[in-house]
């Protein structure tokens, strides 16, 4: 730290992301990015389509446009971000404060006790059930704003649409943000549910099931006035915040969205028959509506099997909490790398 950082940040414990070694070429299956490449014919051309002189589209209303035909809501009720990271971040500014302090599960996507931190929220931590699955009541009538992954992050567990319901009915004071990041790889979302109750924002990224990671390419989906407090944050921040290149990149996905189906349909296919095979040689494993799942063998830490997968070439995700340290979470490639994979752990085990 050098003596100019600003105290307030002094204790900050920054985000870990994933791995991204360059030290050899792995078969990479620790951060959820998807095994596909956007085909050739999305990628050419998108430098001519926008030109990166000019300043990108600041409302990004050609992506609105189609979002909004797509979830059957309407253009006033989107926004998009850099990465739902940063849809994130502008929710714990725009809807936390220190009366109403955020809440969140003790196993989740850790980026937010990192915003809740960075912005000097108060939070309030709610353990999972021991099977990992979320206690509903824990999120009844708490007066804080709620933030729930869906499926969740790190176990890939699925919360049901009722429940939700529950949740953001229960607390019509407080926002409650869900966070979509997964759910096309089996989930339901909660879209449908935004037109019904004006406190809840769903929130979309492009990274996982569209391919586009490296882009930063997100949407959040509420009432207009939660829309309008998330723009009001936007422009005090970074009014330019999705570069015209990802937002034509952005554009042309979504007109080939059979494709992004397409590629869902075997990442889930090839999640069931990975589970399938990690059932023949004892793992176990939680059930996953997610592009990853959490597993386990007796004979082995997290950490063990993470290392010896890397020494094999292929990179997976252990964790440091402690409920977690059996466990290694195992991002869904194709067909090869999970075959690759399972030769890998047979010889391991
Ligand atoms: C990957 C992930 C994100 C971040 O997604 P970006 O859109 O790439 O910023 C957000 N939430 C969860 C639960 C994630 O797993």
């Amino acid at each position: 730290m050098s003596k100019f950082f600003s105290k307030k940040y002094k204790d900050l414990v920054p985000y870990t992301p994933g791995e991204q070694p360059k030290d050899q070429a792995y078969i990479k299956l620790n951060t959820n990015e998807s095994p596909f490449d956007l085909s050739k014919d999305i990628l050419d051309g998108l430098l001519e389509s926008r030109n990166p002189r000019l300043y990108s589209d600041i409302s990004c209303v050609e992506l609105r446009q189609k979002l909004a035909s797509m979830f059957g809501v309407d253009e006033n009720n989107i926004i998009c971000g850099n990465g739902s990271d940063e849809l994130l971040y502008f929710c714990f500014m725009a809807f936390c404060d220190d009366d109403t302090p955020a809440v969140f599960a003790n196993i989740t996507y850790g980026f937010y006790e990192v915003y809740a931190n960075v912005n000097r929220i108060p939070y309030c931590i709610k353990n999972l059930n021991s099977d990992f699955t979320i206690n509903v009541s824990d999120y009844l009538n708490q007066n804080k704003t709620i933030f729930i992954a869906n499926p969740n992050a790190w176990t890939g567990i699925l919360l049901s649409l009722d429940d939700i319901e529950r949740i953001v009915s229960s607390n019509p004071d407080n926002v409650v943000v869900i966070d979509e990041a997964y759910v096309d790889f089996g989930g339901q979302s909660a879209v449908e549910l935004t037109k019904k109750y004006d406190n809840l924002l769903v929130i979309q990224t492009f990274s996982k099931s569209r391919s586009m990671a490296g882009a930063r390419l997100a949407f959040a989906i509420a009432s207009q006035d939660l829309i309008n407090d998330l723009n009001t944050i936007k422009f005090s921040v970074n009014p330019y915040n999705v570069n015209s290149l990802s937002q034509c990149l952005g554009s042309v996905v979504l007109d080939n969205d059979k494709l992004i189906q397409q590629n869902i349909k075997t990442i889930i296919e090839n999640r069931e028959y990975l589970v399938s095979e990690l059932d023949k040689l004892n793992f176990e494993t939680l059930p996953s509506k997610a592009n990853f799942i959490l597993t386990k063998h007796d004979s082995i830490t997290g950490f063990d099997l993470y290392k010896k997968l890397k020494e094999n070439g292929i990179l997976v995700r252990y964790s440091e909490l402690s409920e977690l340290k059996d466990y290694v979470r195992i991002t869904i490639g194709t067909k090869e790398q999970m075959d690759k994979l399972i030769d890998a752990i047979k010889f391991i085990i």
